[in-house]
């Protein structure tokens, strides 16, 4: 029996691939993005004190509900945006089930959809999933900037939904106030949904504030917000998002998520409404990766990579131009496999595999992990 791909040119996802390369070339593991360091014992002892306190059951499907309260509280308190904890946020499986669920409540056959690249890997996949078609729009390099104008452009009658995402994954790039006065111009008169990607909202540097769609009245009655634990607690592997929608929008969104999962980890889930009355250990982020940020720069200052200007997120690409004229993905392979550094080819959130040779590096890493990868990549 011949099954007809639904997905024909997607392959294993970049993150798998490197990073298993990684390990059988027993290479430091700068590719996909996760810390190596350990998690606060005091929120894996209220893991425990959970499961030992019988929350070991299934979880509402919306969520149990101190997380939504305190998810409500923390938008508040940042963003200044109410939501209401029983019908406008939803906990998911990673922020990876929020997208889909999002993508998929809102596009319908031929809806175009505007995607910016480089794009995180797991936009157009749900898109195309929906029958949707993504429009494509370049950001601007170095600083990687939206041209507004070209946004305007795509816009047309089948436009359904915008994906933004700030800051930036792979190249470190975030919103400014100016971008989001610009995309008001545009949005506003149209019928077009935002789902926006901020995932890395508390890791952004050089004293610049994160702008939320959350933040804007008028753009936040369009959005679906989507933010992830696994990026503020140092838990990727414990797969626990959520999204923030109006109420309308955040019922349709339910109507996707209670037959992707129907419900997420319930230990995991009272254990993080736990610890998020505990503002310091989100707040302190950005200044804790911007420190890991500048180590890494400065360790790296006497090497032939050039750094992109990073502002945000724990991804550094470096330029190396000056080093290879092989494309990203060749020489992503031969730096893991020579040089023992794995790092991502950022060719491949492009679906014409645009190639600025550049490699995104995680400094989501201990101090030593970074010392010894930043001495393989000096002896290039
Ligand atoms: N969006 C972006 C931009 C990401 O970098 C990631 C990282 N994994 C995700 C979404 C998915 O988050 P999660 O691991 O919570 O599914
Ligand atoms: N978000 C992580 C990264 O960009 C990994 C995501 C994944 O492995 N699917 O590296």
């Amino acid at each position: 029996m011949k099954l007809k791909s639904k997905l024909p040119d997607i392959g294993v996802t970049i993150f798998t691939r490197m990073t298993a390369l990684a390990n059988e070339s027993n290479a430091i593991n700068l590719s996909q993005g996760f810390p190596d360091f350990e998690v606060a014992p005091e929120l894996t002892g209220l893991v425990y004190k959970y499961m030992q306190n019988g929350f070991n059951q299934y979880a509402p499907m919306q969520g149990v509900m101190p997380l939504r309260e305190r998810i409500a509280e923390k938008t508040f308190r940042l963003y200044g945006a109410s939501y209401d904890p029983g019908t406008e946020i939803t906990v998911t499986s990673g922020a990876t089930e929020a997208l889909f669920a999002a993508i998929a409540a809102v596009v319908n056959k031929g809806d175009e959809v505007i995607v910016f690249e480089p794009a995180f890997d797991s936009y157009v996949p749900a898109v195309l999933l929906s029958g949707g078609i993504p429009k494509y729009i370049k950001m601007k390099p170095p600083y990687y900037i939206i041209d507004w104008d070209e946004v305007k452009d795509a816009v047309s009658d089948r436009t359904r939904l915008m994906i933004l995402n700030s800051p930036h994954n792979p190249t470190g790039s975030v919103l400014s106030k100016d971008d989001i006065s610009s995309l008001r111009k545009i949005i506003l008169e149209t019928n077009i949904f935002i789902i926006s990607d901020e995932v890395y909202e508390h890791i952004i540097f050089d004293g610049i504030s994160h702008e939320s769609m959350a933040g804007y009245p008028d753009l936040a009655s369009r959005s679906f917000v989507i933010s992830s634990f696994g990026k503020t607690y140092h838990t990727t592997g414990w797969k626990v998002g959520y999204c923030l929608a109006p109420k309308t929008l955040s019922a349709e969104f339910q109507k996707v998520h209670q037959f992707l999962t129907f419900s997420t980890n319930t230990p995991v889930q009272h254990a993080y409404a736990e610890f998020l009355k505990n503002e310091k250990a989100y707040l302190g982020l950005s200044g804790f990766y911007q420190e890991k940020r500048n180590r890494f720069l400065s360790l790296i200052k006497n090497s032939r990579f050039k750094p992109v200007p990073c502002r945000g997120t724990y991804f550094q690409m470096l330029d190396y131009s000056s080093i290879s004229d092989e494309p990203d993905t060749v020489f992503a392979k031969r730096l893991t496999v020579e040089y023992g550094v794995a790092a991502i080819p950022p060719s491949v959130f492009y679906h014409r595999n645009d190639d600025h040779k550049a490699l995104r590096f995680c400094f989501a890493k201990k101090d030593e992990t970074l010392e010894k990868a930043a001495e393989k990549l000096c002896r290039i």
